[in-house]
């Protein structure tokens, strides 16, 4: 089978065209800068990058690009598009609706726009991207895959928040999760690099990218995750601050002047490692400042491992014991520096590296804790499209039953 897998932001749409019989990616790329001056395409099958201009005003045109450079009898890997047996589209929301993904139908897409308001930044263009492709591919079955299905199992005692329990429940506040298809990949791999059941196995899951979360999963379920209503919370992450305490904001409001938006802002675009070091939110840039005895970077860095290292304490309390911790993202797979701050004396929670093996992995599967650690440290590169792509054959593969 031939899936394409979309993810369409907000002036972006990224795609990648997987072949599940030879296991592997046939194309992939982004339209970038859509409805923007300059809109190009970054595209990438047999080992060559191409890098072009396009007329892309809208989604639809975007799409029709995608399209276009799939089928290309140069750049292209397919001859037409029917070739194409499914399309996933990643969405980030799916509030209390959806459990799991689901085949795309009128009723799915009413239910998606009614977490609208939950994520109103991210499902409309996920919910454009899913109309255009209706039109452009009929006939081909569509399934969403959601960011926040995985932690549907979280158990309540988790997702709710103190708050009146009335407002819970009319303003649908609570806990959701982000990350879920990443958390989800890396451990179902964590389990099979082991050789072992996940049924067996209470896992950490370390998201580091310049969004960040971490997740306690339990025999293959998440039972609870940093990230919340929203992606605000939790972890220090590139630009925005993670947990604090909520009075603050009305402090911003009345002492600093600041209105609602402009506290919005704050906390998520400019606070965070780019907030603290005043110089960057990329992790790369702080480290070499902090070595050349920038103070600022230097407690940033501390502050990002720290706040990971207190969740994996919690977590492994909440998990009751623990038997692996995996990190992943641009951060996770590639800062053995960062690594090192987190797992540095542990050896309460069971958690050993060994620094060599953790100084030489970078962007590859490996296993980097000591012998002596009861605990398994691994570095797993994330890989959401491939997720997305066996949900989707296990829907179309149900449905035609
Ligand atoms: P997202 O998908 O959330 O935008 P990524 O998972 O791509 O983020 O991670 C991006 C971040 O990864 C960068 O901002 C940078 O901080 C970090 N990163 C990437 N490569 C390295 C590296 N070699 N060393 C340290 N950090 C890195």
């Amino acid at each position: 089978m031939k899936i394409l897998v979309l993810n369409s932001g907000s002036s972006s749409v990224k795609y990648q065209l997987f072949d599940t019989e030879k296991n592997k990616a046939l194309g992939e790329g982004i339209i970038a800068k859509i409805g923007e001056e300059g809109s190009y395409l970054e595209h990438m099958a047999n080992d060559k990058k191409t890098k072009i201009d396009v007329d892309a005003p809208n989604h639809s045109k975007g799409l029709q690009v995608i399209i276009d450079t799939l089928t290309d009898k140069d750049l292209g890997v397919i001859s037409d598009i029917s070739e194409i047996s499914a399309v996933g589209h990643r969405v980030v929301h799916g509030g209390d609706e959806f459990f799991e993904s689901t085949m795309i139908t009128d009723e799915v897409i009413k239910k998606i726009e009614e977490c609208v308001p939950l994520a109103p930044l991210h499902n409309p263009p996920n919910l454009q991207g899913i109309k255009e492709a209706k039109k452009l591919f009929p006939g081909i079955p569509q399934v969403a895959v959601f960011d926040t299905a995985f932690h549907h199992t979280m158990p309540e005692k988790a997702y709710m928040y103190a708050l009146p329990y009335e407002y819970c429940k009319k303003y649908k506040i609570r806990k959701y999760g982000f990350h879920g298809t990443s958390h989800k990949y890396v451990a179902i791999r964590a389990a099979e690099i082991l050789g072992k059941s996940i049924d067996e196995l209470r896992i950490i899951t370390c998201h580091l990218g310049n969004g960040a979360s971490i997740t306690a999963i339990d025999k293959g379920k998440s039972i609870d995750t940093s990230m919340g209503f929203t992606p605000l919370e939790g972890l220090i992450m590139g630009t925005r601050c993670g947990d604090l305490d909520p009075a603050i904001v009305f402090f911003l409001y009345r002492r600093a002047g600041l209105n609602i938006d402009e506290i919005d802002n704050l906390m998520n675009k400019k606070s965070g490692l780019l907030g603290i070091s005043g110089i960057s939110n990329d992790v790369r840039t702080i480290i070499s400042n902090a070595k050349s005895g920038n103070k600022r970077c230097q407690l940033a860095l501390d502050m990002f491992a720290y706040r990971i290292k207190k969740y994996v304490g919690a977590y492994t309390a909440v998990l009751g014991s623990l038997d692996v911790l995996v990190f992943t993202a641009g951060i996770g797979e590639n800062s053995p520096e960062i690594r090192s701050m987190i797992c540095n004396n542990m050896k309460v929670l069971g958690i050993e590296l060994d620094e060599e093996k953790n100084r030489g992995a970078k962007g590859v599967e490996s296993i980097i804790s000591n012998e002596k650690s009861k605990v398994k440290v691994l570095v797993i590169p994330t890989d959401e499209e491939k997720m997305i792509v066996s949900d989707v054959v296990k829907i179309v593969r149900e449905v035609g039953k």
